[in-house]
């Protein structure tokens, strides 16, 4: 039984997806306004592990991941930077599916840009005009009155008696004290430059909720699963998309909410407007891997807030090796062995107690306290029978279908050493001992070993 946190209860639920074995999620996805950096990750790292999990656990899984690409912010910087904004919006969309791989998140079914959809937008304000749950005002603008929907500040747990009605707020982000009447089409104005759509209201362009609350309908239906997102999108973003789209469609908009925690720095939340972040690529110029990012940006609990230091990174470094020398003496006592045989019980321990872990609202530290126990068990149980060698092994690739980080980082064999090792295994065929000592010798003084597989020789480091 899997058990998540809802939001919406704020309590521990089992996840029962609506549609038999589909689990259908929605995550929030970057604002393409510049470079994504770590604490944005955190966020997409959080969810990656959960839709890894769901499928561990035999769900099949539908995510959706919107790019904003256009917003207050994206055209604020297409206008600095003299771009239109498609190609200003371009390069930072082309970086994120960059960082994503370097990080080794699985990809999204869905990955809609908010530009791409604006017809799909403006037909769910014309829903909202229908129900009473949008009016124009004089600029142009179309907006969202809270006091209409009763249920307006349930995620985010509103007192509604201190809420004024009537007023109103343009901007996309805001505070509790200042919820208002949110902004759902944003009439024209100058400053957009040619960021502009035609709609029934006039020229303008969409709000950044109902952005979300379309891509969502558009691809997952009015009702789906379960949506995430940073702990800064319950208010006013969620409650927002909340009311627009249960607003406009009259039944319930995810059943489960699910928010991460922010990454701190020296007790900040990393942030662009903070100026304290750092980009995925600037700490990969630093010498660090993506395996390693990935690492210290899985480790804690989603929930916590984590605090990012390069102490802890360094740190990472020895738990990644410890974990690569285990499975690369497992290699060695697998030998030729093919078939996997019957799990020894330390490694069934570290199953279930990893499961459990995870089972339990994505514990990753029960998770990888699991791991590393049976790391410790499994070391002390070398000299180990092929077979079962070969079974642990196994079942290490399973673990990191849920992780990502276990199968050690390919080394780049020069392809002359391949050379060199296929004519050794044609000289042993032929008996030719010498010369295949002697090929053996040279790749060894070259720093690596050859390693005879069913499948061929392989090399390794030595
Ligand atoms: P944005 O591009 O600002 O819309 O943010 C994209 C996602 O990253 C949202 O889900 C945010 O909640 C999340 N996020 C932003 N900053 C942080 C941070 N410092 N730590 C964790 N998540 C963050
Ligand atoms: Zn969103």
């Amino acid at each position: 039984m899997f058990k998540i946190y809802n939001t919406m209860s704020r309590s521990l639920e089992e996840l029962i997806p609506l549609e038999d074995n589909h689990v259908r999620l929605y995550t929030c996805g970057p604002t393409v306004y510049n470079y994504a950096h770590i604490g944005n990750y955190r966020a997409y790292m959080f969810e990656d592990l959960l839709r890894r999990w769901i499928q561990y656990k035999g769900f099949k899984i539908t995510q959706v991941q919107n790019l904003t690409d256009v917003d207050d912010k994206t055209i604020r910087g297409s206008r600095e930077s003299g771009k239109a904004l498609r190609d200003y919006t371009q390069t930072y969309k082309d970086t994120f599916f960059e960082d994503l791989k370097v990080l080794n998140i699985e990809p999204a079914e869905h990955y809609p840009a908010a530009t791409d959809c604006i017809p799909e937008m403006i037909a769910l304000i014309e829903k909202l005009f229908e129900k009473g749950l949008a009016y124009k005002s004089d600029d142009g603008s179309v907006y969202f009155p809270i006091d209409k929907f009763a249920e307006y500040g349930k995620l985010a747990r509103l007192d509604r008696a201190g809420m004024r009605a009537g007023a109103r707020v343009d901007q996309d982000e805001y505070d509790k004290d200042n919820a208002a009447d949110f902004a759902l089409w944003k009439g024209y104005v100058e400053e957009d430059g040619e960021v502009v759509w035609d709609s029934p209201w006039g020229k303008g362009r969409p709000g950044w909720h109902i952005e979300c609350s379309a891509m969502s309908q558009k691809y997952l239906g009015k009702t789906f699963d379960l949506h995430c997102g940073g702990v800064d999108n319950i208010f006013p973003h969620h409650e927002d998309e909340i009311a627009q789209s249960e607003g406009a469609n009259g039944c319930l908009y995810s059943k489960y909410w699910m928010h991460n925690a922010h990454l701190q720095v020296e007790g900040k939340k990393m942030s662009k407007s903070e100026g304290n972040f750092f980009t995925l690529r600037e700490i990969l110029e630093k010498g660090y891997t993506g395996r390693e990012i990935r690492y210290e940006l899985i480790g804690t609990h989603y929930r916590k807030s984590l605090n990012f230091t390069f102490d802890s990174l360094n740190a990472n470094r020895a738990a990644l090796a410890r974990l690569d020398d285990f499975y690369a003496k497992l290699q060695e006592y697998i030998g030729t062995e093919a078939e996997a045989g019957e799990l020894p019980s330390w490694a069934v321990e570290m199953e279930t107690r990893f499961a459990a872990a995870l089972d339990d609202d994505l514990n990753i530290a029960g998770g990888l306290g699991a791991l590393f126990d049976g790391v410790h068990a499994g070391n002390k149980a070398f000299p180990m029978d092929p077979k079962e060698a070969a079974a642990v092994s196994n079942l290490w690739k399973k673990l990191d279908t849920v992780l990502g980080f276990l199968e050690p980082p390919k080394e780049e064999v020069p392809s002359e050493l391949i050379e060199m090792a296929e004519a050794r295994a044609e000289a042993k065929k032929n008996k030719d001992w010498a010369e295949a000592d002697r090929l053996r010798n040279a790749v060894a003084a070259a720093g690596w070993i050859i390693q005879d597989t069913p499948s061929g020789p392989k090399l390794k480091k030595a």
